[in-house]
């Protein structure tokens, strides 16, 4: 069975489209790995291995079985060697992290600067949404790169060439192959879901 024809496969549909959308990306080789949830196992491992994509075995966390795969076992073992490392720090932690999902090196940078990782003496002001961060750009600018709504993570900002970059190829590889999961992606994007911390205030 090709990938295509995995995507087209009852199976496929029967997981939701936000994740599909994950999943879609690690198997077309556009994002190293990622890290869902879903409510039925059988179903979604059948999928992963029809895409020979490898995964760890799923944890159950807040009513989902949450997993996390990779394009290749080097990239599974890669990321689980740097999180065994003892001395692991938050910021190191974070920066693992990144690396498996596959943000922008300057994404991962702003996220894990110090004024934007909670400690125990640090309380971000207010916490705000990258989409609230969009719409007080389009107001200045009167609009913002149409293909941010296909991001995966947050930004370091609004015109990060990196990030608008990785967007388009999300973007043309979900609508290529899903319609229906880029489309719940751009909801969710725009709905708000992801936080950014008070930096962008
Ligand atoms: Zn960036």
């Amino acid at each position: 069975m090709s990938r295509k024809d995995v995507y087209r496969s009852d199976e496929w549909n029967r997981i939701d489209p936000l994740e599909r959308a994950d999943i879609l990306l690690v198997s077309e080789g556009v994002k190293p790995g990622a890290t869902f949830g879903v409510k039925y196992r059988t179903n979604t491992e059948k999928v992963l291995e029809k895409l020979k994509l490898p995964y760890l075995p799923p944890r159950w966390h807040k009513s989902r079985y949450s997993y996390h795969i990779a394009m290749s076992d080097k990239t599974l073992e890669s990321y689980l060697g740097k999180l065994m490392d003892k001395n692991l720090t938050l910021q190191q932690a974070h920066r693992a992290h990144g690396q498996f999902y596959g943000y922008p090196d300057c994404c991962i940078d702003a996220y894990v600067t110090p004024q934007i990782i909670t400690n125990r003496n640090y309380r971000p002001r207010k916490n705000v949404f990258f989409s609230h961060v969009l719409k007080e750009y389009e107001k200045t600018n009167g609009s913002y790169p149409e293909a941010l709504d296909y991001r995966i993570g947050v930004p370091c900002s609004v015109e990060c060439p990196e990030a608008l970059k990785q967007s388009e190829c999300y973007r043309d590889v979900l609508l290529e192959h899903d319609k229906e999961a880029a489309e719940e992606l751009k909801l969710f994007n725009k709905n708000g879901s992801r936080i950014i911390k008070a930096k962008y205030l």
